[in-house]
């Protein structure tokens, strides 16, 4: 058959993220998967039971990373590699990550139904714990794959609760002595929402991106004083909340400051012993700064640092800063880049080249082989939050996109 004839089953491809919407369902529409989680795990089984009705073979790693492998016409070349990640935010939308595994999952239903071998063999991957929301850093196990984490330390991190990372891996039943390691790859496409509103904006519906912006991720722990806010006067209050409250409104005024081209947000916070009259004793919040520009977004944190330190000691709080994490900005493979913009074309879909400001496994795959992202786009910009919306045209339009590139760079013999 004339294989730029090919394309993707639309309608399938939707009920596939229908079902996959409904383990961990929310009342208001989005899903709450987190990772390592039984909702995890029964996406994970149902993933696993697809992947074996396409006769894949499949590995699970140590670190539960799912791998299913499609042999092509010379196994000897490296494979041509697609996925992205089935956990979700706290209240996270139905679209996010499960986009990029049920995508190449359609990818791989229609070259089995339509008899289609492939010069490379074609894998297809379900990466653990990308959000980084229920246990930090994010992109963990395509980082430790990749060689940039440490495998000892991720077991080690634990969530809220206190539970670890590993022990949890084991409860589900995903972990296995497969080593976590990288394999020598073709190249990598991932197939994911835009989570921000350029496309829309744009009118356009397949976004290719140049690269993904550096992550730093910082933790902040304040230590104040407790006691009774009644009889305590205000003068020689060491209250680690109001403390927190300075930093915070720094963070926000830090992109103005660098002078734009970068984002700074404090996203998470806890505070003790939160009681409403206790004076505040032990404040947690993240940072985020993310930049095209590294350098930049250290000198943000350089000075941002600064203003915390001196924050701290004028309300005699006590502060300890934890760098958890940093991915440098990743510039994407130009000739892959190109051809997602090319598949678009020829498909008759509108594109536009742009950035990623959200993060992704994509990150970490570009430090081991060529990489490059389809994005649709996002309704109203929203992403991590359970209106999180894509049309079923444009899921079907990039899984459309992602088919031809994936095929063109599968018959590469060298
Ligand atoms: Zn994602």
């Amino acid at each position: 058959m004339d294989v730029n004839a090919l394309r993707v089953n639309g309608k399938r491809l939707q009920s596939t993220l229908e079902d996959m919407a409904k383990i961990g369902g929310t009342p208001a529409g989005g899903v709450q998967r987190l990772t390592l989680s039984d909702e995890d795990k029964q996406a994970r089984d149902l993933f696993v039971s697809w992947l074996k009705e396409l006769n894949l073979e499949i590995t699970i790693d140590e670190m539960g990373n799912i791998f299913g492998r499609r042999p092509g016409k010379n196994n000897d070349l490296p494979p041509v590699m697609s996925g992205s990640h089935v956990d979700s935010q706290p209240k996270g939308g139905r679209f996010d990550g499960i986009l990029g595994v049920m995508g190449p999952l359609e990818v791989l239903r229609t070259l089995n139904e339509n008899n289609i071998e492939t010069e490379r063999p074609i894998v297809i991957v379900d990466w653990t714990n990308e959000e980084g929301s229920r246990f930090a850093p994010a992109m963990m196990s395509s980082g430790v794959w990749a060689g940039a984490l440490d495998r000892d330390w991720i077991y080690n991190r634990t969530d809220i609760n206190g539970k670890r990372f590993e022990d949890e891996l084991i409860r589900i039943g995903y972990k296995t002595e497969v080593p976590c390691k990288k394999f020598p790859v073709h190249c990598y496409y991932e197939y994911h929402i835009e989570q921000g509103p350029m496309l829309e904006r744009e009118g356009k519906t397949i976004g290719a991106p140049k690269g993904i912006l550096c992550l730093h991720w910082y933790d902040i722990y304040l230590t104040g004083e407790a006691n009774q806010v009644g009889p305590t006067p205000m003068a020689g209050r060491h209250d680690a909340l109001c403390a927190a409250a300075e930093m915070i409104l720094k963070v926000n005024e830090l992109p103005e400051r660098m002078g734009g081209n970068m984002v700074a947000t404090v996203g998470e916070i806890q505070n003790g012993p939160n009681s409403r009259n206790i004076i505040p004793d032990k404040v947690h919040f993240t940072v985020d700064i993310r930049s095209w520009d590294d350098d930049l977004g250290i000198r943000a944190w350089e000075k941002v640092r600064a203003d915390f330190e001196a924050i701290a000691e004028r309300r005699g709080c006590p502060i300890r800063i934890e760098e958890t994490w940093r991915v440098e900005h990743s510039p994407f493979d130009e000739k892959l880049v190109q051809r997602v913009l090319d598949c678009a074309d020829m498909l008759g879909y509108s594109s536009l080249r742009m950035v990623s400001g959200a993060g992704h496994d994509a990150s970490y795959m570009n430090q081991v082989c060529p990489t490059a992202m389809v994005f649709v786009p996002s309704i109203g910009g929203r992403s991590h939050v359970e209106v999180e919306k894509t049309t079923w045209e444009d899921c079907e339009a990039g899984a459309n996109v992602l088919l031809h590139a994936m095929l063109q760079s599968a018959s590469e013999t060298d």
